[in-house]
């Protein structure tokens, strides 16, 4: 049994207080807290090992080179990669999904074909694809949620055709806190010749990821919001794909050789990490890892749904409270958005922040989905492992403090 006190003592930052109150961090989707252990492996290859990677013969040169290729192994065994060469390290999830619209998209896109996203995408999956069909013609197109928020694969099975090219879906939402049945929709995606590229930012960090059970061909996620650095993040791609692929940006580190007018290219990953990566980022992430695994993911996963059980009924019996998304905590990750009628979430986060609430309010990247759901913003609470019920109390008594305050449902 995880001791999840114990666990919580290892985030310092959560034992502060904001505006005279107890801290109760609600924004784990915007970006999680770094423990102690990460922040002692990121202090210590600052203090021993740092030094480029790749180029130097040195000792310590030697040593980062061998850390950084390190967290690459951890996180192919963390995702279940069939290879270290699937793995791409990016500044984060964006970067990530770029890489993909620019490099892969670049070559098998053309007027007329169809890429076909989800409507609940955050931008990032999202406007890469966009700006993609302009620039070459193809049409994007989107599938359709069902009446309790989440990805209607009979939609999917309308909108993917022959013609698809690329299915880009999230594996979970920032908003809805909907999973995506991504194995089906990969098969789906295959069946058609199409490739699926999955953003796993809301995923990987919150419950177990294998991509090769998956199927999916790419997948992105971010470091910040599972415990390690910002600025570090993962791309996987399936080998062969990588292969075939163009570079995403040219420099050092990415070439085989150079001449006067001509370049040959590095192998995967390396063709994709041109110029000194954030090897600090990468070893991080690693740190990170050993620790979500040394809670077990499974562990992590049940934790958070024990937390939504309580917030969730909780939140949908408030009055002047609307929940987005499906009211079964059973189909829930950590990310309940809401709003109080009658008032901006804007006010809401800030009247929440004055008790000591930490919470998200806006279109969370997301404006396609909130014109979908009829609203222009939302509040968002996001839970992680080190949340408690003493959370999820100061959360709904903070809402409660600011209907009061606004004197909601009285006017
Ligand atoms: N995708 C989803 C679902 C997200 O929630 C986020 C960040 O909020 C991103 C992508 C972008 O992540 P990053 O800004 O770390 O690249």
């Amino acid at each position: 049994m995880t001791e999840w006190d114990d666990v919580r003592q290892d985030f310092p930052i959560l034992k502060q207080r904001v505006n005279g109150e107890r801290l109760a961090y609600l924004d784990n989707a915007a970006t999680t807290q770094r423990p102690t252990p990460v922040l002692k492996d990121l202090m210590n290859f600052y203090q021993h090992d740092n030094a480029n990677v790749h180029r130097g013969v040195h000792t310590l040169a030697v040593r980062a080179t061998n850390e950084y290729e390190n967290a690459r192994q951890t996180v192919q065994h963390f995702i279940n990669a069939a290879d270290e060469r699937e793995i791409i390290f990016t500044r984060g999830a964006t970067e990530g999904l770029n890489l993909v619209a620019a490099t892969y998209s670049r070559q098998h896109i053309h007027e007329g074909d169809e890429i076909v996203v989800s409507i609940a995408e955050h931008h990032s999956n999202l406007v890469p694809w966009q700006q993609l069909a302009i620039a070459t013609g193809a049409c994007l197109k989107y599938i359709d949620l069902t009446t309790t928020g989440e990805l209607d694969l009979a939609a999917a099975e309308k909108q993917i055709t022959d013609r698809t090219k690329i299915v880009a879906v999230t594996h979970a939402s920032n908003v809805l806190g909907t999973i995506t049945p991504l194995q089906q929709l990969a098969a789906l995606a295959h069946q058609h010749g199409a490739v699926i590229v999955a953003d796993g930012a809301q995923a990987v960090p919150h419950f177990a990821v294998d991509v090769q059970q998956l199927g999916v061909d790419f997948y992105a996620f971010s470091g910040h919001k599972m415990l390690s650095g910002m600025g570090i993040g993962v791309l996987y791609g399936r080998y062969d794909l990588l292969a075939a692929m163009p570079p995403y940006q040219f420099g050092g580190e990415m070439i085989s050789s150079v001449q006067r007018q001509s370049t040959t290219f590095a192998e995967p990953p390396y063709k994709f990490e041109a110029g000194t990566p954030n090897v600090a980022g990468a070893i991080s992430l690693a740190s990170a890892i050993h620790y979500l695994q040394g809670l077990g993911m499974a562990e992590v996963e049940r934790h958070e749904r024990e937390l939504v059980a309580t917030a969730l009924p909780r939140l949908l019996a408030e009055d002047h409270v609307t929940v987005y998304g499906p009211h079964d905590p059973a189909k829930h990750t950590g990310v309940i958005a809401f709003n109080i009628t009658g008032l901006h979430p804007h006010d809401v986060a800030t009247a929440l922040d004055m008790e000591g609430v930490a919470v998200r309010a806006g279109h969370h990247c997301a404006q396609p989905l909130m014109d979908y759901l009829g609203v222009t913003a939302t509040a968002r609470a996001s839970f992680y492992f080190y949340n408690n019920q003493q959370d999820v109390d100061q959360l709904i008594h903070a809402i409660r403090e600011t209907k009061e305050f606004f004197h909601v449902g009285s006017i």
